[in-house]
């Protein structure tokens, strides 16, 4: 078949270019063009057409390397021992068949499980305790010597701090993450941009950014224009590199590490995995305490279960959990390939960052006016949802961003946070791109944007009361799940109500009635007959009129009052006349509320029309004050309730929301003070916390007795 052959070659051609192409980007310029998932889409292909034509498979091939190089920027070292990439499998199959090889090779054997941090590794040689290098991985044989950088490098001790005991052995070559907390991470590319540069793509490229500065060659330079500064422009530059300098240490002092591997040792008899970690954190180095060694397949599945469940509970990101065969003579009785060990393996999560198109930048005008510029993308699959749109925030947020219209970007979400576009690929770039311009003018209605007070980011669309897209965002607000809860109220029915007369602004919503309904063709069917939708939302409206005192004070769209303001101010006045009386004092004085809020409640009463909305709502049935029940005490009055985990039929916001209608108070952490935990599926921490404590824990199929019996209908008596 040759021209199969021929054909694969071609392709495989094309593929060792891209993936080479695409690890310069990664490894040594840390500025990916690829988000993860393409490039280990590649990389399968690869191995997948070297496996059918193993005539391809040449000793370059990427195959056959560890990944990185070492760049020409640094003074290359030899590692001691090789370093290893590791193999992966993205699914429970996968994984299983590599348990299976596994025991087909040693029989089963206790597996070490640990987490796969997003970071970089590094090579650390300890001499009679004290560190002799520091190096990046580099191609696995040679990597980037960095040891001039562990001075400012807190994880990394310079000299060895042992347990009263432990023997420092003659030498060690220890191998760990270099990595950035998640917390750490979002502040340093908020510290990039607002310099100018782009923000980095993951932390594990921020990590390697940071670990491979030349801080020695800053310090030399600065050195020597500090002994010739003698004019102010020298003075100037003094300043500059001093600044320079000073960002570069503080994000090498962020760096942490983690010690997950050695490499020779002497001096020291090891005997596993787990047993080489003791033998490091005796020695003052940084062990994880989440490495946990399970007998056999199945232990080693429920951890990576539990961490794909619990993967955002961890400080730093993870891409996975790695399992390594624990006992090191089995270890090197399988050895390793020319690219990875044998004796472990990658279980990959889904990625959260992905690389897609930036088709379009439009803005939207909020309820309270505000005008927040969006990304509009080629949609794409990421952390289990597809995304489209992502909001930028503001013109200025575009700005520090850099990203231009019709750039690939980057594109993270991770877990159930909200998607942001992270940067451009610069290198992608045409010439084709445009720069968005933050309109001047409301796209709405036209009227001049200003901010609210000067030196405001946001830009507002002052026409409040009449605007059409503040007009349809506060009806539509009015309705939806975390204020009056209207069903059937959507978007388009409230955009029906505004455009065919029914309701003039959120006041007139609760005058409507069926005569008003059947004016609107899109409430009408057969002539003269109130469409379902249209029945369900005046029996919704009934219902609304009589929701606890707090979701009226969402739904009135007053700055900055969301459900915890809403429910203090509810609870403490009992009504909107006494609300609208109280004294800013009064207001801030309560717990949960505060001077910012109080103001905006202050300022929201004192303008007329908002007044008009009140009296309507008050003249269509709406209850503007707390409920006899409440004030009474509700099941669950004075109750103290935590959730984990999910239950059926609840989001995390709907459930609390449950308990405090019901009176209760749903609070986020276990304490001794805490009444009942309902531990839903999935239940985490806080399930163990409140098992160790003592608090009762009741099933999720318990919440409803809870939240109508109270207590005393799921405690036994
Ligand atoms: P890898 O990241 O899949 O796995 C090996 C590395 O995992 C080790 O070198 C170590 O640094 C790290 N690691 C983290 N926690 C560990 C632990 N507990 N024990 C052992 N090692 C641990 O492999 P790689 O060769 O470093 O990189 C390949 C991967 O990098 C690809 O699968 C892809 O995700 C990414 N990559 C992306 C691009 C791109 O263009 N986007 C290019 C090259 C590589």
């Amino acid at each position: 078949m040759p021209d199969a052959t021929a054909r694969a070659r071609t392709r495989w051609a094309a593929l060792v270019s891209l993936i080479e192409e695409a690890r310069a980007a990664y490894y040594l310029h840390d500025r990916p063009t690829l988000d993860d998932l393409e490039y280990d889409r590649l990389f399968a292909e690869l191995v997948a057409i070297e496996a059918e034509f193993p005539q391809l498979q040449t000793q370059d091939s990427p195959t056959m390397a560890v990944g990185g190089a070492a760049s020409e920027m640094f003074t290359p070292v030899e590692h001691l021992q090789r370093m290893y990439s590791l193999d992966n499998v993205f699914d429970a199959d996968e994984l299983d068949a590599w348990f299976a090889r596994l025991e087909r090779a040693v029989g089963a054997t206790p597996l070490l499980c640990e987490l796969k941090i997003d970071g970089l590794a590094i090579d650390a040689v300890y001499e009679r305790g004290r560190l002799r290098s520091l190096a990046t991985r580099g191609d696995g044989r040679v990597g980037e010597d960095v040891t001039f950088n562990a001075r400012y490098i807190p994880a990394i001790p310079q000299v060895l701090t042992p347990e009263p005991g432990a023997v420092v052995p003659e030498l060690i070559e220890v191998r760990g993450e270099i990595f950035f907390t998640v917390a750490a991470f979002d502040a340093l590319n908020a510290e990039q941009m607002d310099q100018g540069l782009s923000p980095f793509a993951n932390p594990r490229n921020a990590a390697a950014g940071s670990l491979r500065q030349r801080v020695d060659r800053r310090e030399d330079e600065l050195a020597q224009v500090r002994a010739q500064a003698s004019t102010s422009r020298q003075g100037a530059r003094v300043e500059r590199l001093e600044a320079e300098l000073r960002r570069s240490t503080r994000r090498l002092e962020e760096l942490r590490l983690t010690v997950h591997g050695i490499g020779t040792v002497i001096g020291v008899e090891l005997e596993s995995q787990s047993h080489a970690y003791q033998v490091l954190h005796d020695l003052g180095l940084p062990t994880s305490d989440r490495a946990e060694v399970r007998a056999d397949a199945d232990g080693a599945r429920a951890y990576v279960e539990h961490y794909g469940v619990h993967r955002h509970d961890v400080e730093h990101e993870i891409d996975g959990v790695v399992i390594k065969v624990d006992d090191l003579a089995l270890q090197r009785e399988l050895g390793e390939t020319a690219r990875a060990p044998r004796w472990a393996i990658a279980y990959k999560y889904p990625p959260e960052v992905v690389r897609t198109r930036l088709l379009d930048i439009q803005v939207n005008v909020g309820r309270t006016g505000r005008v927040t510029p969006f990304a509009v993308m080629e949609p794409v699959k990421v952390a289990g949802s597809t995304v489209a749109m992502a909001t930028l925030h503001n013109g200025f947020e575009v700005e520090r961003k850099g990203v231009l219209i019709g750039d690939m970007v980057f594109l993270r979400k991770a877990g159930d946070v909200i998607p942001e576009v992270l940067g451009p690929v610069v290198e992608l770039r045409t010439g084709e791109e445009r720069a968005f311009r933050m309109p001047t003018h409301c796209p709405d209605c036209g009227t001049e944007l200003r901010p609210e007070k000067e030196g405001d980011k946001d830009l507002r669309c002052p026409n409040a009361r009449y605007c059409p897209a503040q007009l349809r965002e506060r009806l539509f607000h009015v309705a939806s799940r975390g204020a009056l809860d209207i069903e059937g109220l959507g978007a388009k029915a409230a955009t029906a109500m505004l455009d065919g007369g029914v309701v003039a602004d959120v006041g007139d919503l609760f005058l409507v009635d069926e005569t008003a309904l059947l004016r609107c063709d899109f409430f009408r069917r057969d002539g003269d007959v109130l469409t379902e939708n249209a029945r369900g939302i005046l029996a919704q409206l009934d219902i609304a009129r009589t929701r606890p005192l707090w979701r009226v004070l969402v739904a009135l769209s007053i700055r900055h009052v969301g459900p915890s303001a809403a429910q203090a101010l509810a609870r403490e006045f009992a009504s909107i006349e006494a609300i609208a009386a109280a004294a800013p004092e009064e207001l801030a004085a309560v717990e949960g509320v505060g001077g910012v809020i109080a103001e905006a409640v202050r300022e929201w009463f004192a303008v007329d029309w908002h007044q008009e909305v009140v009296d309507k709502w008050r003249r269509g049935g709406v209850r503007l004050e707390e409920a006899q029940v409440r004030a009474e005490g509700g099941p669950l009055m004075g109750v103290s309730v935590v959730i984990t985990g999910s239950i059926d039929g609840y989001t995390r916001d709907s459930a609390a929301q449950a308990v405090a209608d019901a009176g209760g108070k749903a609070v986020s952490s276990v304490s001794k003070r805490t009444d009942v935990v309902v531990a839903g599926a999935n239940a985490g921490s806080k399930l163990d916390k409140a098992l160790a404590l003592g608090v009762p824990v009741v099933g999720p199929e318990r919440f409803a007795e809870l939240l109508t019996g109270g207590l005393a209908a799921v405690l036994p008596s």
